[in-house]
C-alpha cells in the first residue's frame, strides 16, 4: 500500500527540537549551568501551555464542559500556541473526530489501533487520509471570537510565543540563551510529548473502570503528568463532564483550575455525570468481569445465579435511592419548601435515609462477593 506523503513542515520540526533540546540544554547546562529563575520560567511555561491544552483546548473547546470568560479564553489561546499543537480548530475538529470514531482506523486521526508510534506522533508527521483538515464538526467553535483570532494570527503567536516571551524574560534576567533553551526549546519539547501520551499510553496501559467499548484506559499514575488527563477510560465514557479523575484524591489538577475559575466567576455551567450513571458503568463492567472468573468454576451455575441476583438488586438500590434523594433535595430546597408539610419533608428525609443505607449494605455484599471469588476458586476442584 502507497505510504502517505511526509509532511516535511511538521516532520523537520518535531525531529529538530527533540535533537537540539537533547545536545543544547544538557550541552549549555554542563557548561554555563542554569539558575533558578531559568528553572521557574520553564515550570510556569509547561503549566501555562499544559493547562491551556488541557483545561482548554481539550475540555472547553473541543468538549463543552464548561463556559469560560473571555479573560480565560484569550489566556487558553496564548498557551496553546505557546505549547505549539496547532490552533484550536484543527485542535478540537481532530479530537472531536478521535472520540466520535475511536480506534477505527480509517477515520481517527489518532487511532491507537494503528500501534504506539502512530497515535504518539507519527499522525502528524505525514498527511494522512485520517487527519485530513474538515472543520464541519466545529462550526460552534468558529463562532467564538477568539478562536476566530488566533486561528488568524496562529504563526505570529507562536513565534511571539515560543521565541519572543523567553527571550524577553530571559533579557530581564541577564541570560537570554538560558531561559530561551528552558523556557523555549525544552518546556516546547516536553510539554508536546506529554500531551501525546495521552493518545498513545493511555488507549494502551490501565484500566477499563466504566466501559470497554474503546481502547481508553484509566493510568492514575499518567494522570500524574499530564495534569489529570490519565482517566481516559472515565473520559471516554463521559467526555462533556469537566472532571476527569472524578474522586477527590484523584490527581486532576485540570478539574481544580477549573473550579478555582469557577470560584472567581470567570467559568460557569460546570457539567458532572449524575453518580447513579457513573456507579451503574462501573457495576456493569465490575458484573462482566466477574461473570466471565465465575463461569470457571465447576459450581458455576450457582455462583454465576448469585452474581446475577446481587448485581440486579444493586442495580435496583441505586435507582430507588437516586429518586429518594431527588424528592428530598427538591423537599429541602428553599423555593419548592412550601410545597411540603413539616410531616411530609421529615417522611421523605427518612426514606432517603433508608434507601442510603440499604445501597450501603447492598454494595457491601456486592464487594464480598467479587472479593471471594479467589477464596472459592481456590477451594473448589477444577
Ligand atoms: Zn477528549
Ligand atoms: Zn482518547
Amino acid at each position: 500500500m502507497q505510504k502517505a506523503p511526509i509532511n516535511w513542515t511538521n516532520t523537520l520540526l518535531f525531529t529538530l527540537t527533540p535533537l537540539f533540546a537533547l545536545t543544547l540544554v544538557p550541552y549549555y547546562g554542563l557548561s554555563h549551568g542554569y539558575d533558578a529563575y531559568e528553572w521557574g520560567v520553564f515550570i510556569l511555561l509547561m503549566g501555562f501551555c499544559g493547562m491551556s491544552i488541557t483545561a482548554g483546548y481539550h475540555r472547553l473547546w473541543s468538549h463543552k464542559a464548561y463556559k469560560a470568560h473571555a479573560l480565560i479564553r484569550f489566556f487558553f489561546a496564548l498557551g496553546g500556541a505557546c505549547a505549539l499543537q496547532n490552533d484550536v480548530l484543527h485542535w478540537a475538529s481532530d479530537h472531536r473526530r478521535h472520540h466520535a470514531h475511536v480506534d477505527n482506523n480509517d477515520k481517527d486521526p489518532y487511532s491507537a489501533g494503528r500501534g504506539f508510534w502512530f497515535s504518539h506522533m507519527g499522525w502528524i508527521l505525514r498527511d494522512y487520509e485520517s487527519g485530513k483538515e474538515d472543520f464541519s464538526n466545529v462550526k460552534d467553535l468558529q463562532r467564538d471570537p477568539i478562536v476566530r483570532w488566533q486561528h488568524r494570527h496562529y504563526l505570529t503567536l507562536v513565534l511571539l510565543m515560543n521565541i519572543a516571551l523567553p527571550a524577553l524574560l530571559g533579557y530581564l534576567h541577564g541570560d537570554i540563551i538560558a531561559t530561551v533553551l528552558l523556557g523555549g526549546l525544552l518546556r516546547l519539547v516536553l510539554s508536546q510529548h506529554v500531551t501525546w501520551l495521552i493518545n498513545s499510553i493511555a488507549h494502551m496501559w490501565g484500566r477499563q473502570t466504566y466501559s470497554d467499548a474503546s481502547s481508553a484506559r484509566d493510568n492514575p499514575l499518567l494522570a500524574l503528568v499530564t495534569y489529570g488527563e490519565g482517566y481516559h477510560n472515565y473520559h471516554h465514557t463521559f467526555q462533556w463532564d469537566y472532571r476527569n479523575g472524578i474522586k477527590w484524591w484523584h490527581y486532576d489538577p485540570t478539574k481544580w483550575f477549573i473550579r478555582s475559575c469557577a470560584f472567581l466567576g470567570l467559568a460557569s455551567e460546570l457539567k458532572r455525570c449524575s453518580p447513579v450513571v457513573i456507579e451503574s458503568a462501573r457495576l456493569d463492567m465490575q458484573y462482566r468481569h466477574a461473570t466471565e472468573k465465575y463461569a470457571s468454576l465447576h459450581n458455576a451455575e450457582k455462583w454465576l445465579q448469585r452474581l446475577d441476583t446481587e448485581y440486579q438488586q444493586l442495580k435496583s438500590s441505586l435507582q430507588v435511592w437516586a429518586q429518594h434523594q431527588q424528592s428530598w433535595y427538591e423537599a429541602k430546597s428553599s423555593e419548592l419548601h412550601e410545597k411540603w408539610s413539616h410531616w411530609e419533608r421529615l417522611q421523605l428525609r427518612d426514606s432517603y435515609r433508608e434507601a442510603r443505607y440499604s445501597l450501603k449494605l447492598q454494595r457491601q455484599r456486592w464487594h464480598a462477593l467479587l472479593a471471594n471469588f479467589s477464596s472459592i476458586a481456590a477451594t473448589s476442584p477444577a
